[in-house]
């Protein structure tokens, strides 16, 4: 079996990611792709929870731009969550990977709600976990609920899968003068604002020691080569 760097990992995919290159909502063949990354990992011996984002089809900040109360577009937002949790889960079952989502908010004539006790059987039983609906609370991001449910979990990193190789000091599809980092700590982070996450979910990752590895899921076999501490990402520690 290969020596992983980090036994059981919790791996935050934004719903853009599974956008393809469609300009909105689930491609399929995206879904597929990254599933396999994912089925080859947990077939490595790692312990894989998942939570995915719904800006490929919903957010609620812009509905809220557009006069909508903010409540109800955050709901929106966070039943788009379950809309990929589900795809996502559909696709790893009929691959032949076991999957359960876990929901924030129940549901229950859909998938199991969320609890630490369900989330941590599972794992150990070697079937991947999709944490959805993000915290199950409005005015959060599922950055914010990755966070959490990677320490709820007891996992050994946060995998946030980006379309870049890792935290530079300015966006370098804008700025070619931006500089990478091969570490840096969440201090640095927050206090230079760079926003590879919210700061609730750098704060919470920070308060409970769990390292936070970045890196393009868009790049084949990117996921595979983390998981094994090979490739190019940044690692965003305590010091
Ligand atoms: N959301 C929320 N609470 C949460 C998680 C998500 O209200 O705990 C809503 C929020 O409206 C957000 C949307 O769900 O804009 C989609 O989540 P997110 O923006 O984090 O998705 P991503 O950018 O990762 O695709």
């Amino acid at each position: 079996m290969t020596r992983l760097a980090y036994k059981r990992v919790l791996l935050k995919v934004s719903g853009e990611v599974l956008m393809g290159s469609q300009p909105y909502g689930i491609d399929l063949d995206t879904v597929g792709r990254v599933a396999d990354e994912v089925i080859t990992c947990a077939r490595s011996g790692a312990q894989v929870a998942l939570v995915i984002g719904g800006g490929n089809i919903f957010r609620g900040v812009a509905g809220a731009a557009k006069g909508m109360e903010r409540v109800s577009a955050d709901h929106m937002g966070i039943m788009a969550t379950v809309m990929n949790a589900l795809a996502m889960q559909g696709v790893l079952v009929s691959k032949g990977m076991d999957a359960r989502v876990l929901s924030a908010i129940a549901m229950p004539t859909v998938c199991e709600t969320y609890s630490h006790a369900k989330g941590i059987h599972h794992l150990e039983a070697g079937r991947v976990v999709i944490c959805t609906a993000g915290t199950g609370l409005p005015f959060f991001t599922t950055d914010t609920g990755a966070a959490l449910r990677a320490a709820e979990l007891k996992c050994d990193a946060l995998l946030k899968g980006t379309s870049v190789d890792g935290v530079y000091s300015a966006d370098p599809k804008k700025d070619p003068a931006a500089r990478r980092y091969d570490r840096i700590t969440f201090q640095q982070i927050l206090s230079h604002d760079l926003r590879i996450m919210d700061p609730a979910a750098i704060a919470l990752a920070r308060d409970n020691g769990i390292p936070v590895v970045v890196f393009n899921i868009r790049e084949a076999g990117a996921v595979e080569q983390v998981l094994q501490g090979k490739g190019r990402f940044t690692v965003v520690t305590k010091d």
